[in-house]
């Protein structure tokens, strides 16, 4: 588990900034909610983050390293997207446990991750199948799976459930939040879904044009919004 913060962190395309400055501080075990409407620069935050968008300015820590400079396998997290890509051909078992093998992890330690993740995300009786045997959630689930049998310090999620239905979705949600309190692992997670952000949260954090507008629990944002832009986000009373 770790703290993650960023001061003051920056990204540019050439002359187009579309992050400017930001600075969050995000607590071990935290579950903190980037939203915002599209394009407004959650993506490229979290991607930050994730080591896989170089950061054009400012600092990036997790737990006590700064880590500006560091591929993304050696930030121990793990990244959840929106169009996760299982291995067709292979077993769920083995989607699960392809990443620990790579790695060169000894058999007896993949056996039992990915036990311990199947069982966390109520896959026990699925581990034979191939993901076309799935339906949409238990794929979704896979994915989770895949990237908590690594035991990374940190979860991110990229807009995890838009794939999903209505219902699927809402089911999702309770068990993203599970999954939280069971492992107790740091998150950042990105919506542009209001509702998505006030369930899940601990902290909002609302975006706009590549800025920070406000952060706070769920009750804060919605009770005290700093602006009209918030208010009407977040679908305060007026
Ligand atoms: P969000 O995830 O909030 O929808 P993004 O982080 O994906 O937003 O994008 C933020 C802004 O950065 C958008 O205006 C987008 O067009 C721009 N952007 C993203 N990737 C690139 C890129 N490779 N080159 C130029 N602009 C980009
Ligand atoms: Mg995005």
């Amino acid at each position: 588990m770790a703290q993650v913060q960023l001061q003051g962190i920056v990204k540019a395309y050439g002359a187009l900034q579309v992050v400017h400055a930001i600075d969050l501080d995000i607590a071990d075990g935290e579950f903190v909610v980037l939203v915002g409407p599209s394009g407004c620069g959650k993506s490229t935050t979290l991607r930050m983050i994730a080591g896989l968008e170089d950061i054009s300015g400012g600092m990036l820590r997790i737990g006590d390293r700064v880590v500006n400079d560091l591929p993304p396998r050696d930030r121990n997290i793990s990244m959840v997207f929106q169009n996760y890509a299982l291995y067709p051909h292979m077993t769920v078992r083995e989607n699960l446990g392809f990443s620990l093998k790579i790695a060169k992890r000894a058999e007896a330690e993949i056996a039992k991750a990915v036990t311990e993740a199947a069982e966390i995300l109520s896959l026990t009786p699925l581990l034979e199948r191939k993901p076309g045997q799935l339906s949409g959630g238990q794929r979704q689930r896979v994915a989770m799976g895949r990237a908590i049998v690594r035991h990374p310090d940190v979860f991110l999620f990229d807009e995890p459930l838009s794939n999903l239905d209505a219902k699927l979705r809402t089911q999702m949600r309770v068990e993203i939040k599970k999954l939280h309190q069971r492992l107790g692992t740091t998150i950042v997670y990105v919506t542009h879904d209001q509702v998505e952000a006030m369930t899940l949260a601990d902290r909002i954090v609302i975006m706009r044009d590549g800025r920070i507008e406000q952060i706070g629990t769920p009750l804060e944002v919605f009770e005290t919004p700093v602006n009209t832009f918030v208010a009407t986000f977040i679908g305060s009373p007026p």
